[in-house]
């Protein structure tokens, strides 16, 4: 079977050399395999018809049967027109054709019954259905025919008869050579439990179905396995990591963390915020190297989850590291953080890439010795220079930003891999989460701060400007700072560039000094500007900040308490939601007003309108993911193993919950999958395993 379904596609009869090459690029089908696995997304019932007299309440596409007369041609040359009438005895309707004339003339029989599909379409106040599907309606072939697959293609496929019905053909020559029954990965005993038909069943079902039951159940079988696998995947890696990742050990709390809890906390933590540390400090005694994602929507307090869990480390005697994707974040990270330990013996440093030189030998010599215990900055911590005396924890900020390569360089940093901890701020769906990080512990703080009020969202046309900046000037009164934040994305960076400074430019014209005072950030001023401008925002000296999406991570203002995005329609729900994340973080109202011009495509008016009716990031992320699917999400670096051949993480959750729960409850039962009955599950998952990259390693 196996070598069956390894031949080469054009070697199927029917395809060839010229198929096989539009095969192998345009639907990545190389071999019988790829055609057996190249599912349908839908099936047309051919056992339900419209009649004729509805077809204009219907839209999309008409299956009609009935009988075909009146057939004339009209017209010469280009304009040749083939016209015929088509009626059930309920109504009539026009069909047209204008190409093939000829051809189809002479193959249409008025005495026959034929099963229409198409698509109606209003002519000049009558309806008609173009070029439709016709085939001669026989009793007894319809029944064993009930639900037609119909197969993704597309123009240069269709060019080369592989529209759907030319996939469907070959699909069943393919099944004439599939003499025997094809194997399954899982023992009856699992399928019963799991209530799965088996494979060869499932996969003649999903290509022809013997009814629409069999096609439901053959669709979740196969979503299943393939959830399945990827979760075994992830789980099984996850184990392999935590045995051969030996790490340190913080034997205690340790009198840092101890000296902070009880002298210098600001605030008391919310309940989420302890079970997260405790979470945390309770890997710390494992042994094993914590690879850990720590969720928290923005203003969720993830910086003092940070700092907590690092003093941890420092009672210890270990050097820690806090990285952050920006050097303004890098820099509020560090003055936040230098600030709540300003009176106890605990050194941090930053490192960028505008550190100087003297500062960096300084600063270098300074981690050699173990003086420096906490270092914060950008990716240049990770520059192989950057040595530690004893790098025990390193917490990385904002982690979607960073490359899966560039995280594993803290792996080299010690003569054991660090812990690690990476924190988001973009709320992943549960559905993600277990695909993208199944080898990462996950811990959720699902609890904002008390006195929070959320922020009220508005959307503005252009056309309401000027009560916009009437708004801007009641809240300065009121003694509240303002952010102005436009689009800056690259394939127009100049135009966008121009747009935010005429915009900077009519602000302050509105807005004049002395009594107003506005900074601007952007990502083409020198690193100096930039934070003279930040700082004096965040000082209170300016009143409004004008900006890219720089500021888009992390900053905080608590006094800022208007956010307002320029274009809005042209930001995506997880930057819209991160923006607003920046306003709201002090006790007062705050507002976000999302500007945007009149014409809006359908999905911008979605992700505006989600914006104004929720503050809940799981659920902006929820839409987000409807909206885009999981590739766009997590970037394209990670996205080879999303390519999912059939199951849909937007959809598919609850199918996923079921497969994940059954893959651990198998790696529990049998760890290394050595019994018998286990076998086809171990030799399938070696086969995907292979020649992937052991990214066990590298979490
Ligand atoms: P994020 O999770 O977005 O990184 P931060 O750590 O920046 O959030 O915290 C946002 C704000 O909330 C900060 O001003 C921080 O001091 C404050 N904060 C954090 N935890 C608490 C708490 N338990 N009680 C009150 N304020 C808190
Ligand atoms: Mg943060």
């Amino acid at each position: 079977m196996a070598q069956l379904l390894d031949t080469p596609i054009e070697y199927l009869k029917g395809v060839g050399p010229q198929r096989g090459e539009i095969l192998r690029k345009e639907a990545k089908i190389f071999t019988f395999r790829d055609l057996l696995h190249y599912f349908p997304f839908r099936y047309i019932d051919r056992t339900k018809f419209h009649a004729v007299r509805d077809v204009p309440a219907t839209e999309g596409y008409v299956q009609l049967k009935g009988r075909i007369s009146g057939v004339t041609v009209t017209g010469a040359g280009r304009g040749k027109r083939l016209n015929a009438k088509f009626t059930d005895g309920s109504g009539v309707v026009d069909l047209v054709w204008f190409q093939g004339v000829k051809y189809i003339q002479g193959s249409l029989n008025p005495a026959k019954t034929y099963i229409l599909f198409g698509k109606a379409k209003l002519f000049g106040g009558k309806w008609s259905v173009p070029h439709p599907e016709l085939e001669v309606f026989e009793e007894n072939t319809a029944a064993g025919k009930q639900l037609q697959p119909v197969y993704p293609s597309g123009e240069k496929m269709s060019a080369k008869g592989l529209n759907s019905k030319g996939i469907e053909k070959l699909t069943r020559t393919l099944f004439e050579h599939i003499t025997v029954a094809i194997p399954d990965y899982f023992p009856p005993d699992f399928l019963q439990k799991n209530n799965l038909i088996d494979r060869n069943t499932a996969l003649r079902n999903i290509h022809f179905p013997s009814g629409p039951a069999m096609a439901e159940k053959a669709r979740f079988r196969l979503k299943f396995e393939e959830l399945f696998f990827l979760q075994l995947e992830l789980i099984i890696r996850k184990e392999i990591g935590k045995q051969r990742n030996k790490s340190f050990v913080f034997t205690e709390v340790g009198h840092t963390f101890l000296d902070f809890y009880e002298n210098y906390l600001p605030f008391p933590l919310t309940n989420a915020q302890k079970r997260v540390i405790k979470e945390i400090r309770s890997d710390f005694h494992t042994g094993s190297q914590m690879n850990r994602l720590l969720q928290g929507d923005v203003g969720s307090g993830k910086t003092v989850v940070a700092l907590l869990t690092m003093l941890i480390a420092v009672g210890n005697g270990y050097q820690t590291a806090l990285m952050a994707p920006t050097e303004i974040l890098a820099n509020q990270h560090y003055l936040s953080l230098k600030e709540m330990v300003k009176d106890m013996p605990v050194r941090i440093e930053l490192l960028t890439g505008s550190t100087k030189a003297a500062a960096r030998k300084e600063l270098h010599a300074g981690l050699e010795s173990g003086e420096i215990h906490i270092l914060v900055g950008t990716h240049a911590l990770l520059e192989p220079k950057v040595k530690f005396k004893n790098l025990g924890y390193a917490v990385i900020d904002e982690q979607h930003r960073f490359g899966v390569a560039q995280r594993a360089k803290f792996w080299k940093k010690n003569t054991l891999p660090p812990h690690i901890l990476v924190m988001t701020a973009t709320p992943i769906p549960r559905t993600l989460a277990m695909s993208f990080y199944g080898d990462l512990d996950v811990s959720v703080i699902d609890e904002l701060p008390p006195g929070r009020k959320p922020v009220s969202t508005v959307h503005y046309f252009e056309s309401q400007r000027l009560k916009v900046f009437g708004f801007i000037e009641e809240e300065i009164r009121k003694g509240r700072q303002v952010y102005i934040v436009y689009p800056l994305i690259s394939e127009s960076e100049t135009l966008d560039y121009q747009n935010l400074m005429q915009g900077y430019e009519a602000i302050t014209r509105r807005f004049p000094l002395p009594d107003y005072k506005v900074s601007v950030v952007h990502g083409q001023m020198k690193a100096e500007d930039k934070d003279w401008e930040m700082a004096r925002f965040v000082n209170g000296e300016t009143q409004i900040m004008v900006a890219t999406t720089v500021i888009e991570v992390g900053v905080n203002v608590p006094n800022a308490s208007v956010m307002i995005i320029e274009s809005s329609e042209r930001f995506g729900l997880s930057q819209l939601h991160q923006l607003r994340g920046r306003v709201g973080r002090g006790a007062e109202q705050s507002y976000c007003i999302l500007m945007s011009g009149n014409k809006l495509s359908n999905e911008a008016k979605t992700r505006l309108s989600t914006m104004c009716a929720t503050n809940d990031g799981f659920r902006i992320a929820e839409v987000d993911l409807e909206l885009r699917g999981p590739g766009d999400i997590m970037g394209t670096q990670q996205s080879g193993i999303l390519d999912l051949q059939i199951a849909d993480l937007a959809k598919d959750g609850q199918i996923l919950t079921i497969a994940r729960a059954t893959a651990f409850e198998l790696v529990e039962k049998d760890p290394q999958l050595a019994e018998a009955q286990h076998a086809g599950i171990r030799k399938k998952l070696n086969q995907q395993l292979k020649g992937k990259p052991n990214w066990s390693k590298i979490a």
